[in-house]
C-alpha cells in the first residue's frame, strides 16, 4: 500500500472558483463514481487514492523501471547504449485504481482524472533526483497525440497532466515544441521490437526547442519505446537533454531484468 502525502487525499486547491462552482453543479446532476471501488462521491476517493503503489526505491536508476534491487544499469538499459534519455522516473504501479484512472481518463471520456492523477507526478516530482535538476529545466513537454487521434478523443489526456503537473511545480508547459507528425497504431498488443519500429520518425520537435532541457511526461511506461522516440526527435532538433517522467509502469513486463 502507498504512504501519500495529505495532498493526494484532498481535493485540489488549484481550481479557479468558476470551474469549482461548475463542477460542483455538474456533481449534482450527475454524482462522480470512483473509479476504484465504483462508490458514488468522488472520481478517485480517498481510500483508493491511498492504495495507489509507488514504484519504489528498487528501480533501474537509468530507466525507472521495476527491479528486485536498486541497479545502476538494467539489462535493457546496458543493451541500448544511445538513449537520448538521461534517466526517467515512474510514480506508480499500473494496477488497481491507477489503471483504472488511466483508463477512464484515456478511453472514457474524463478528464476530470488528469489533475487528481496529476497529483503523483508531482510527489514523485519532489524526491531524490528532481530537485537537482528542476532549475535546469526549460519546460515540460506532453508526448503528443497525432491531430486526428486528438480530435477524435476532444483532448490530448497526456498534455491534461502535464498542465495540471506544471500549475502545481511551477515549470511553463511547452507542448507546442513537439508534433507527432505519423498516426501510429496503438502500442497495447506490440512486443518490444514492434513498439520501438512503430514510433520511428513518428515525432518531430520544432527549432524553439534548440539548447533547452526538457522534462516529458507520458501517462504509462511499458518499454520505453514512445518517451525515447520524443527524445531522439528532440535531441535531433539541438535539445540539450532529455528527461522523462511518467505516471505509471505495469511492473511484470520490467521484472525479466535479473
Ligand atoms: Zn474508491
Ligand atoms: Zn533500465
Amino acid at each position: 500500500m502507498g504512504d501519500w502525502p495529505s495532498v493526494i487525499r484532498s481535493t485540489p486547491q488549484h481550481l479557479s472558483w468558476f470551474w469549482q462552482i461548475s463542477k460542483q453543479c455538474l456533481d449534482l446532476l450527475f454524482p462522480p463514481v470512483c473509479v476504484g471501488c465504483q462508490q458514488a462521491g468522488h472520481h478517485l476517493c480517498a481510500a483508493c487514492a491511498q492504495k495507489v503503489e509507488p514504484v519504489g526505491q528498487a528501480i533501474c536508476d537509468r530507466c525507472g523501471t521495476v527491479q528486485h534491487t536498486p541497479i545502476a544499469e538494467c539489462l535493457d538499459c546496458q543493451l541500448r547504449l544511445d538513449s537520448p534519455l538521461v534517466f526517467t522516473r515512474t510514480a506508480t504501479r499500473y494496477v488497481g485504481a491507477m489503471r483504472q484512472g488511466i483508463h477512464h481518463l484515456k478511453y472514457e471520456n474524463c478528464p476530470e482524472l488528469a489533475p487528481l492523477l496529476a497529483r503523483y507526478l508531482v510527489t514523485m516530482f519532489a524526491q531524490t533526483p528532481w530537485p537537482a535538476i528542476y532549475n535546469r529545466l526549460d519546460g515540460v513537454v506532453p508526448v503528443p497525440l497525432h491531430a486526428a487521434r486528438r480530435a477524435e478523443r476532444g483532448y490530448n489526456q497526456t498534455e491534461l497532466l502535464a498542465t495540471a503537473f506544471c500549475q502545481q511545480v511551477q515549470l511553463p508547459l511547452r507542448a507546442e515544441w513537439l508534433k507527432r507528425t505519423r498516426a501510429t497504431q496503438s502500442q497495447v498488443h506490440l512486443n518490444a521490437h514492434q513498439r520501438q519500429a512503430n514510433v520511428e520518425g513518428a515525432f518531430q520537435a520544432q527549432p524553439q526547442i534548440k539548447n533547452k532541457t526538457i522534462l516529458l511526461i507520458d501517462d504509462v511506461y511499458t518499454t520505453g519505446a514512445t518517451l525515447r522516440g520524443c527524445a531522439a526527435a528532440a535531441m535531433a532538433a539541438g535539445a540539450t537533454a532529455v528527461y522523462g517522467l511518467t505516471l505509471a509502469t505495469p511492473i511484470a513486463i520490467n521484472m525479466r531484468n535479473r
